[in-house]
């Protein structure tokens, strides 16, 4: 292993971490000699198993960052720990809206570039990062010049999560230190969305509605669909920037990577841009009146027909299942 040490950056959240951060650890440690983990939160030090079972030997928590967002005092704490302890070869961060401000912060802290976008990892002398461009049709690979430790953000389902059954991880308290006025931006009220399925980048089935749907209304039947097969509902940008259904249903280059056993895209033509972030699916259905929809050339089983007959006509054979 050409890499000695590789820092990943572990959100919390409801007593685990994200699934993107077990992700990361899971890859880390097939190229890294030794792997650390970064966590913090009220309990974070409680994390110390599933760090060590996904092949952390140690975990650094910040603590409570209390009403702060998490990037000032975890980017804080990461440039200390590189100051006491060395820079690792590496600093692994999830995409997300935390770890993208980490990363931002970090990188000004450290005064290191950052590499985003990335779903691919290589050891080839050193680490290279692959980047899917032009709506994923070409990788671009790049690695990182100079001293210190490279930045890197990497985008969820990259990677597969798979448990190496470690021992504990040694929990080492990392405080944050002074965070000086950066630290003044206080979170005066959160929002959690309502959802009553599977979260969308978790779920075994996936029923993504488009432009085809026609209408606002008509999304109901990707919801019925979805819920009746215990899956999640899904959308193209086209449906997300009519304003029928929010972002964080969007599936594709500028929104959410999917991989479920299942994803069924109704309406939906195919663009490069939505194909790149459900492409990697299991089985793919597509539900299109037009044959010759690009959407075909990836599908497992494709039907040609029209979404407002076929997805009612689906619905009411799923309930007559039971
Ligand atoms: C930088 C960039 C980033 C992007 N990121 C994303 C992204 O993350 N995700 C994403 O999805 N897109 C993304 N896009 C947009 C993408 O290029 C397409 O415009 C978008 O995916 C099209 O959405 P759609 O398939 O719903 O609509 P359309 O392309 O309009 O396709 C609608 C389809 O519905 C079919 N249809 C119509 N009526 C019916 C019916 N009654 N029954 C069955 N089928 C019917 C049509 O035959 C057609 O194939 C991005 C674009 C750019 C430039």
């Amino acid at each position: 292993m050409a890499l000695s040490s590789i820092w990943v950056v572990a959100e919390p959240s409801n007593g685990t971490f994200t699934s993107t951060s077990l992700e990361l650890l899971s890859h880390a440690r097939t190229f890294s000699a030794t792997v650390s983990a970064i966590t913090w939160g009220e309990h974070g030090s409680d994390l110390a198993a599933v760090a060590g079972d996904y092949g952390a030997t140690t975990l650094y928590d910040v603590g409570d960052v209390g009403d702060v967002l998490p990037g000032v005092p975890v980017a804080s704490a990461i440039a200390a720990l590189v100051a006491s302890q060395g820079a690792p070869d590496a600093i692994l961060i999830p995409t997300s809206y935390d770890g993208r401000d980490i990363a931002g912060r970090l990188s000004a802290r450290l005064d290191r570039p950052v590499l985003t976008n990335v779903t691919g990892l290589i050891d080839e002398d050193g680490l290279i990062t692959e980047h899917p461009a032009f709506g994923g049709t070409q990788i671009v690979k790049a690695h990182f010049t100079g001293e210190g430790p490279g930045i890197v953000v990497v985008r969820a389902k990259s990677f597969v999560a798979e448990p190496a059954g470690g021992a504990s991880a040694v929990v080492v308290g990392a405080p944050a230190g002074d965070t000086g006025v950066t630290g003044g931006a206080k979170i005066v009220q959160s929002h959690i969305e309502e959802r009553s399925g599977p979260k969308l980048e978790e779920a075994a089935v996936v029923v993504s509605g488009g432009r085809g749907l026609g209408e606002a209304e008509k999304y109901a039947l990707i919801e019925e669909t979805a819920k009746l097969l215990n899956g999640a509902p899904g959308a193209s940008r086209a449906i997300v920037d009519a304003g029928w259904v929010p972002y964080s249903h969007q599936v594709g280059q500028t929104g959410k990577t999917v991989k479920p056993t299942v994803y069924i895209a109704c309406g939906i033509s195919g663009a490069t841009q939505h194909m790149v972030g459900m492409k990697g699916s299991k089985n793919i259905v597509a539900i299109n009146k037009d044959a010759d929809a690009p959407i075909f050339q990836i599908a497992d089983l494709g039907i040609v027909g029209d979404v407002h007959k076929v997805l009612p006509a689906l619905i009411e054979a799923l309930k007559a299942r039971g």
